[in-house]
């Protein structure tokens, strides 16, 4: 027996193998859970469709997330097939590459609508569209970055959308907790990961390799790391966790001057 087994998920934000909600997605796998993905964009399908295969899942829907149309879709799509899911995963974050170097004082109204609209709106709009179909006691999960509390060089208007989408988590938790479902909503703010998202952030590879450096267990963070904490987080077993950002990070966010020399 799995800690999810018995539990059905809906994953969104698979774009490939190096894809953190792929790492969530074999964890989940691993530990039982039913799974169901969504993709952006035809060009993702075609990589999206073999990996949710290869995990025994044939439900694997479009949705572009700043559609609300897409949304109310993929969530009708998942009552049909799943009746009711236990968790969601928000694993989605896009800000236009010219936004993430220079300066951060010269990002565009519409960079900054375009940030928030897709890495942070998206989580509660998505939130709201799966609730009714959720389970009692179920969970919501979406990933963050330490950016969101520290200035990080490039990282710019993400880092402010990072912000306010921990803040949605808090309200979200809140919202949800009222609710008679109970459903719990959490965060993991993990460490760097070369993922295609990073792949358009100035310096990433740098910062990759200098992580490890300073980290308290001096290494850098994988996609498994981050699915075995995220298992953990929606499953029973952190049934009185709701609210969090929770860091998977090698300990990198409390490290002050670790390195020797
Ligand atoms: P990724 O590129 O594999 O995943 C990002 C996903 O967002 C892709 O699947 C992409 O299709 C999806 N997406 C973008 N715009 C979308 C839209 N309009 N509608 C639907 N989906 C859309 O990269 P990743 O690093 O796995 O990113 C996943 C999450 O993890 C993001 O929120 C990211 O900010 C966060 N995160 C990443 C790191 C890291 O170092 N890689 C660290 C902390 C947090």
């Amino acid at each position: 027996m799995g800690i999810l087994t018995g539990k059905k998920a809906l994953i969104f934000g698979v774009a490939n193998d190096h894809s953190i909600a792929w790492g969530i997605s074999q964890a989940f796998h691993r530990e039982g859970a039913e799974l169901g993905f969504s993709y952006a964009g035809d060009k993702l399908e075609r990589r999206v469709r073999p990996l949710a295969a290869s995990l025994g899942s044939d439900f694997v829907e479009p949705c572009d997330v700043s559609q609300d149309a897409d949304i109310a879709t993929v969530m009708e799509k998942a009552k049909a097939r799943f009746g009711e899911i236990d968790i969601l995963v928000h694993s989605i974050a896009f800000a236009n590459r010219d936004d993430l170097s220079g300066p951060y004082y010269n990002v565009s109204r519409d960079g900054f609508k375009t940030a928030m609209d897709v890495s942070v709106y998206s989580f509660t709009a998505l939130a709201r569209a799966a609730l009714p179909i959720m389970k009692p006691g179920g969970s919501m999960l979406t990933l963050t970055y330490l950016g969101s509390v520290r200035a990080v060089h490039h990282y710019n208007v993400m880092g402010v959308a990072k912000a306010a989408l921990e803040a949605s988590v808090r309200y979200l938790a809140m919202d949800m907790g009222a609710d008679e479902k109970r459903i719990r909503v959490n965060s993991i703010s993990a460490g760097p990961i070369r993922t295609l998202a990073v792949a358009g952030i100035q310096g990433s590879r740098q910062m990759i390799s200098e992580f490890a450096k300073v980290s308290l267990l001096g290494r850098n963070i994988s996609i498994d790391d981050v699915g075995n904490s995220a298992a953990y987080l929606c499953s029973d077993l952190a049934s009185g966790v709701t609210g969090e950002i929770h860091y998977v990070d090698a300990g990198y966010n409390v490290a002050g001057f670790p390195a020797d020399g």
